[in-house]
């Protein structure tokens, strides 16, 4: 049986479904979620959606993304427990024991442990939001506006919009028999990248102008700390994709973004220009991720996870590229 038919197959004698995705859930989190959801509410199923944490601002146009639950506890037993685009330690919701005897894991992650036997893993899919696409086309539902919005909304954000390396003819396929369905591409680009808070550019061009880098100019990273939400009144999810425009630097094959979770913890995000891969490097200090953006979190003070993970990156650029060139300044590393 294919993986689909295998999730398909779990799911039929269930009613009750709870689907779940990781902290910080981003646009491919929420789109596969509520996707699925609606698709599943097609098949007569009572579907609850929890989460940690809460949507952020700019995923609320998603259709029904108020009725996600968030917090602990999830409080009631289920037919079947659904975690998307995250292995189920990262949903944060547990301890130890899941609510539900049918466990399914559907995820794109290469660093995903399979801890659940039902675990579907694809590293190719850009996003999970294509699994998802290829499920509900397993379930026989049909698209309708509704979830081909969420679906897309999945595979555009994950993708960068069709810029990175997982955009794949079949990413393109999909996305477009779900615009075929009707969806209308601009109300995701104006809600997701034209809608910028203002206090979030002001927090940006706070990070920004503490950029710093090597040497020899390869690895240059940032920090976003309480100092600087409380400057600017903003908070974690403001700083969603702050990391990309330190890797757009010219140079810059590995960015790095710290971001303080508390007074001893620093969330860690990492993204490659292709040359390097990030994943087993965020595993090694147990996290996970793709080759070009993985991540992660670590304690101890900004110096001291500073210099383990710039240490880390430094040696592993090395290690795919050689020792760096001229430094900056021009003399050689
Ligand atoms: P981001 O930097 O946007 O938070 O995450 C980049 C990629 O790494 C995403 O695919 C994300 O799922 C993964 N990732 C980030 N933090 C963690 C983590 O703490 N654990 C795991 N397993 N994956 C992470
Ligand atoms: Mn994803």
């Amino acid at each position: 049986m294919s993986n689909t038919e295998s999730i398909g197959a779990a799911l039929k004698g269930c009613s009750t479904v709870l689907i779940s995705t990781h902290k910080s859930p981003d646009g491919d989190a929420l789109g596969s979620q509520l996707g699925l959801m609606l698709a599943l509410e097609k098949l007569n199923k009572i579907v609850t959606v929890h989460n940690l944490d809460p949507v952020p601002e700019i995923y609320r146009f998603l259709p029904h993304n108020e009725r996600i639950k968030i917090g602990k506890p999830v409080q009631d037993r289920y037919d079947a427990y659904i975690v998307l685009d995250a292995d189920p330690p990262r949903t944060g919701l547990f301890e130890k024991s899941y609510p539900a005897d049918v466990l399914i894991n559907i995820d794109h992650h290469i660093t995903n442990p399979r801890e659940w036997p039902l675990t579907w893993l694809d590293p190719y899919a850009s996003a999970c939001g294509e699994m998802v696409y290829m499920l509900i086309r397993e379930l026989g539902v049909p698209l309708d506006r509704e979830i081909a919005l969420c679906l897309y909304t999945a595979i555009f954000t994950d993708t960068g919009s069709f810029r990175y390396s997982n955009t794949s003819p079949q990413s393109m396929r999909i996305a477009a028999a779900l615009l075929e369905v009707g969806v209308d591409p601009w109300l995701v680009t104006e809600n997701v990248y034209e809608s910028v808070a203002f206090r979030r550019l002001k927090l940006l061009g706070t990070v920004l102008s503490h950029m710093d880098r090597s040497s020899d100019g390869r690895v240059s990273w940032v920090v976003v700390t309480d100092e600087f939400y409380r400057q600017t009144g903003t908070t974690a999810e403001d700083t969603d994709n702050f990391v990309n425009f330190v890797r757009s630097v010219k140079g810059v094959e590995v960015a790095v973004l710290f971001r303080q979770t508390n007074n001893t913890q620093y969330k860690i995000s990492m993204r490659s220009k292709g040359r390097v891969d990030l994943s087993g490097l965020a595993q090694s200090f147990g996290g996970g991720g793709h080759k070009n953006a993985a991540g992660g979190v670590l304690d101890g003070s900004l110096e001291e996870v500073k210099k383990r993970v710039i240490g880390d990156v430094e040696r592993i650029v090395a290690a795919h590229l050689g020792k760096g060139g001229a430094t900056l300044d021009g003399r050689r590393s």
